[in-house]
């Protein structure tokens, strides 16, 4: 896990340059992308901050979030919240409706607790294939990563290149820690998912939630039914050849 660096100095803590290098960030993505970068936002913690800075900056980058079908109420209480607070244009994206049926039919309507290829697969159903959709012609994208949310993203760099499709990924808030988060948030009195005030680290969909205890990790609260090496990530931010190899596997039961 990585230390969050101190940025207490001088009394105060240094939330300038965080926030004037993701800005930055965003400004030199959007100037060298056009309409061909999009943000993909979770609606979690680092959402909330970065809505903000492209609406109030009004840097014109799409918000696109998905709804998988299976998010809990205070998702979608967040979602109109956004709508109704900034003028951008949010993007709601969902799984193609036959995907869902053929899965559901062959694998029941909760197929994820029964296996990790299952559990796999509704996450390439309900969130990589959209998400590869809203993706489709774009050059970039934005994410709201930490580096300091697992272990799997201690190395995350601040932009990454897809070594498939060469689509440039920026990571603006890598360097960030939950601490500068929250206190952003506080500070500029944002909305964020209710559910963070349950002891919930980590928000998705909500059958695959759970709030957690003092001292568990943050992710420990998705998947918590299977072993430690499958539960870290959604695939959602794997490599592009990684989940061309998963969904390779799992699309024949499709
Ligand atoms: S988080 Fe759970 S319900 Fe949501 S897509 Fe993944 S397996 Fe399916």
């Amino acid at each position: 896990m990585v230390v969050a660096i101190d940025r207490y100095v001088d009394g105060g803590w240094l939330m300038k340059p965080l926030v004037e290098s993701a800005l930055a960030m965003l400004r030199q993505a959007k100037q060298k992308h056009g309409d061909k970068i999009v943000y993909a936002c979770s609606m979690g913690l680092q959402g909330m901050v970065l809505i903000d800075l492209i609406a109030k900056h009004e840097l014109g980058i799409r918000v696109v979030t998905l709804d998988t079908g299976r998010l809990p109420q205070q998702t979608y209480d967040l979602i109109d919240v956004i709508r109704k607070r900034y003028h951008i244009e949010l993007d709601v994206r969902f799984p193609d409706a036959e995907e869902v049926q053929d899965m559901v039919r062959e694998r029941g309507v909760n197929l994820f607790l029964e296996s990790v290829e299952n559990r796999k697969l509704c996450c390439a159903i309900r969130k990589i294939h959209p998400l590869d959709k809203a993706l489709d012609g774009m050059e970039a994208w934005i994410t709201g990563r930490r580096r300091d949310e697992s272990v799997n993203r201690e190395s995350m760099q601040a932009i990454e290149v897809d070594p498939v499709y060469g689509r440039i990924k920026y990571n603006p808030m890598a360097n960030w820690s939950a601490h500068d988060v929250w206190k952003y948030i506080r500070e500029h009195d944002l909305p964020y998912n209710s559910l963070y005030n349950a002891h919930y680290a980590s928000i998705g969909c909500a059958c695959c939630t759970r709030a957690i205890t003092v001292g568990e990790d943050p992710r420990a609260g998705r998947w918590w039914w299977e072993n430690e090496e499958t539960l870290a990530e959604c695939g959602l931010h794997v490599s592009s050849i990684i989940r061309s190899q998963v969904e390779g596997e799992l699309g024949e039961g499709i």
